[in-house]
């Protein structure tokens, strides 16, 4: 799926989400939203490098699914910032030197 289809949809399911649970979807739920997940992904992080308490400990592949999880929420809600925000990210990634348009590495 296209980049910019991906997050127009992922942003349609927060509105979504929104609605359901009666939270505003604005600048700011997005904002805080992503450090919550940054600090979950952290987390996770944690876990998987067994840097945490040892109860919290999980098998490899478990805890692996984890930090993927929390990545996608971390990817999800940088989305959302982007778009509330009116940013094209895959511009401002090209910009900032992350990939080259034209396909070259
Ligand atoms: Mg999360």
């Amino acid at each position: 799926m296209e980049f910019k289809k991906v997050q127009k949809e992922c942003v349609r399911n927060m509105i979504r989400y929104g609605k359901e649970f009666d939270i505003c979807i604005d600048k700011d739920y997005a904002l805080l939203k992503l450090y919550e997940e940054v600090g979950e992904f952290t987390q996770s992080i944690l876990i998987h490098r067994k840097k945490s308490r040892p109860e919290k400990f999980l098998p490899e592949e478990e805890s692996k699914k984890e930090v993927a999880k929390e990545l996608a929420d971390v990817v999800g809600f940088a989305l959302l910032n982007a778009e509330l925000l009116d940013i094209d990210l895959v511009k401002a990634l090209e910009e900032k030197g992350w990939f080259n348009g034209d396909g070259s590495l």
